[in-house]
């Protein structure tokens, strides 16, 4: 049988457009072997994916971690197999998902200072209740409001990080979400870290410095990463042992991406295995 392992998607208990069962349905259907369901600071999904699991996939918990340096530079940090029990891990989450509630509100604010009609309660609108809010939901707003087509045009246009509207959301530095991940027996694997079409991004030196702080991998097959910038991380997962990744950062219709269209070899999904004391994949 083909392996094919999918270690970064979302749902709608984020800025997916899926339900966590019908995502892993249509994981299912793209011949997915291993799905890890990653939603922004969330795990809300876990459950109704594994109601949905049958026995033809196995699936791996996780969650895409925002951090911020002390420099405000955004970072996403994938938590793999930890356990959802750890207190510290889910307070932690639960705090950047409140943050996003009042960082939202102030972005919303600029945009009605620049004259734009858009108001909070669009955005709600946009989000299932208990989800992780983010830019993707006042994007879906704009479409509503017929201001931009769909969500590519809103962030080119007003929502990408360089824009005059950006507000970064209030997170754990990457070292304190390394060691939360850790803490709580997981794998921390930083998600598209030379991603550089998104704006800035962190430099080989701190790359290293997370290495010391204790991280496992870094995604390296991922869409927003052009062949150079992977062949700069593989070089320095050699170097520094890394666990290296790929994976789709699927979102249903949000995004273009589609699934498994970047994978994770088995050699380093076992690594990924083998070192979490958190949790196990679920139908190994
Ligand atoms: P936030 O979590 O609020 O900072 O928003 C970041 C999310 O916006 C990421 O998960 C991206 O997948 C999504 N995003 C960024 N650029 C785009 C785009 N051009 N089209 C759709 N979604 C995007
Ligand atoms: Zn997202
Ligand atoms: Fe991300
Ligand atoms: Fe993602």
């Amino acid at each position: 049988m083909t392996l094919r392992i999918d270690l970064h998607t979302h749902s709608n208990e984020s800025d997916g457009t899926d339900r966590p069962g019908e995502l892993v349905e249509h994981a299912i259907d793209a011949g997915i072997t291993h799905l890890a369901l990653t939603d922004h600071d969330s795990i809300a999904g876990w459950q109704d994916a594994l109601e949905h699991r049958g026995s033809a996939i196995s699936l791996v918990l996780g969650a895409e971690i925002s951090c911020q340096t002390k420099e405000a530079l955004s970072v996403h940090m994938l938590g793999l197999l930890f356990d959802p029990e750890n207190q510290p891990l889910r307070s932690a989450m639960d705090q950047t998902r409140s943050n996003r509630v009042t960082r939202m509100e102030r972005i919303v604010g600029r945009l009605q200072e620049a004259g734009m009609e858009i108001t909070i309660e669009d955005v709600y609108e946009q989000l299932r209740e208990g989800a992780t809010l983010g830019r993707p939901h006042l994007a879906d707003a704009m479409v509503k409001r017929g201001i931009v087509k769909d969500r590519s045009e809103a962030f080119d246009k007003f929502l990408h990080n360089r824009s005059k509207f950006y507000i970064p959301d209030a997170s754990p530095t990457p070292e304190d979400a390394i060691r939360l991940i850790k803490e709580a027996g997981g794998v921390a694997i930083i998600a598209h870290p030379f991603a550089s079409l998104r704006g800035r991004i962190i430099s080989p030196e701190y790359l290293e410095s997370l290495v010391e702080a204790g991280l496992d991998g870094i995604e390296i097959d991922h869409r927003d990463h052009n062949e150079g910038e992977r062949d700069a991380l593989r070089e320095l997962s050699r170097r520094f042992g890394l666990i290296a990744t790929g994976g789709s950062d699927y979102h249903g219709n949000g995004k273009e991406n589609r699934l498994a269209e970047n994978t994770t070899d088995m050699a380093q999904f076992e690594r990924i295995v083998a070192r979490a004391t958190g949790f196990a994949p679920v139908g190994e």
